[in-house]
């Protein structure tokens, strides 16, 4: 497997703190809004509380065997932004190349400026497996992508995960006893599941969105099924077409319909799986008549996306280009000029040779990232208001230096392993993803 290109720090001309946004908008600095108040507050006061925190996903239910933090130590929940700044900043330098920092793009901007690599979740994986001297590979992202970090990273190397409560809303939407269940409601009406008809098809290949847990990732190995990213997700659906008579997408289910609808998959034949109904909810004749199974779940950021909030875009900035992320709605996908991965938005921005007005459908810090990056072009989110994907918010850099002081006393706090039945077939789903080629080929 060979490494994604990854993005080196950028260092901004101006301060573009979703942190510091919210402060002001709490303090009465600013006019602007927020989603929640409690933002302002630090992660530490709702670690032991049930629920996601506040923002984007504060809506959602948190299942019940999710992580907890526990209690982060007073001297770092007392310590001012300057002092976190600069004891992170004397941890790495003593730790050195034994450690590797990776921030995800929806990282506030206090943690990301000490990451050694800046990318999505797959990026940030691949990194870690191009790190073999690093002793510690410190995620500050959610808790699938330490995951998966861990899958792709070298046995010794130790992957943690700042604050344990930094999980995916959209992630924890589909667990692997639900998906059990479904796959044998699904044999009950499809037959078997593992063997092909005479034209070599199976009934069904499950495909799993990179945003979901190991477990599940080990599910689609054992059962001929494959990842995919949001960048990658076409390609990976001609690869289960051409073994498959339908897939079953999980978790999100906007960005299946979004694909497949591009693919030219009919709406009619794309039935929506919900976990808590009998056949997910629809007829055994949907089921046999289906191309694409979309399970419930969602995500909370992108979902805050609306048509409204295009149409006001282009009538206040006339000539603005809209790009979205594929996990919006389809409406607003099918409203936008492009829509694409927090990559592809990235390059879209960075190859715009003329000064251009951007409204960006995706997480508030990468888009307050890339305003600060591209000072010659005016980018804002579509949604006016500040509203961060709250479980990634939990990494506060007081987590961070506390993970990198004990680091530096020899301790390792957080750590994130995949245990060995589970990572073997996670593994060759995420080969199977790598080795996969626009209609339906392998390497
Ligand atoms: S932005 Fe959405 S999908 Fe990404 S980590 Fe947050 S909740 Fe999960």
């Amino acid at each position: 497997m060979s490494a994604t290109p990854l993005t080196l720090q950028p260092r901004p001309a101006i301060d573009p703190s979703v942190d510091h946004a919210i402060q002001a908008i709490v303090a009465g600095a600013s006019t602007d809004a927020t989603c929640t108040t409690d933002l302002a507050v630090g992660p530490w006061d709702f670690d032991t509380r049930p629920g996601y925190g506040p923002g984007s996903s504060m809506g959602d239910v948190i299942p019940t065997g999710a992580p907890r933090q526990g209690e982060l130590p007073q001297r770092y929940r007392d310590a001012s932004d300057d002092d976190l700044d600069a004891r992170i900043r004397a941890a790495k330098e003593t730790l050195g190349d034994r450690v590797v920092v990776l921030g995800h793009f929806y990282q506030r901007e206090e943690v990301v400026r000490h990451a050694d690599y800046v990318g999505d979740s797959f990026q940030l994986a691949n990194a870690a497996k191009d790190r073999p001297e690093a002793e510690a590979i410190v995620f500050c992202g959610v808790h699938f992508m330490a995951e998966t970090a861990d899958l792709l990273s070298h046995p010794e190397q130790a992957v943690i995960l700042p604050n344990l409560a930094a999980g995916c809303s959209m992630a924890d939407m589909a667990d692997i006893d639900q998906i059990e269940e479904c796959w044998e409601q699904l044999a009950d009406v499809l037959g078997d599941l593992e063997t092909p008809d005479a034209e070599g098809l199976v009934p069904v290949i499950p495909v799993t969105y990179m945003n979901s847990s190991a477990a599940i990732k080990g599910f689609v190995g054992r059962h001929g099924g494959i990842v995919c990213t949001s960048s990658n997700a076409r390609t990976v659906l001609e690869w289960a077409f051409a073994r498959g008579r339908r897939v079953l997408f999980f978790p999100d289910q906007h960005l299946g319909r979004n694909t497949a609808k591009a693919m030219g998959v009919p709406l009619e034949q794309m039935p929506m799986w919900n976990p808590r109904k009998p056949l997910g909810g629809s007829s055994d004749a949907e089921i046999v008549e289906s191309r694409v199974i979309l399970w419930h779940g969602f995500c909370s950021v992108h979902r805050r996306f609306t048509v409204d909030q295009i149409d006001r875009a282009r009538a206040d900035h006339p000539g603005v280009r809209v790009i979205v992320h594929p996990e919006c709605p389809m409406d607003v996908v099918d409203a936008a000029d492009e829509a694409g991965s927090t990559d592809i938005i990235r390059k879209a921005i960075a190859a715009a040779t003329e000064p251009t007005t951007f409204a960006i459908g995706t997480e508030i810090n990468l888009v307050q990232r890339l305003a600060a990056q591209y000072p010659q072009h005016e980018i804002f989110c579509l949604d006016p208001v500040v509203c961060p994907c709250s479980t990634m918010y939990r990494i506060h850099p007081g987590y961070l230096a506390w993970v990198l002081e004990s680091l530096v006393d020899g301790t390792v706090v957080n750590r994130i392993t995949v245990p060995a039945d589970v990572a073997e077939p996670a593994t060759v789903a995420l080969e199977r993803m790598l080795a996969a080629k626009p209609n339906g080929a392998v390497k």
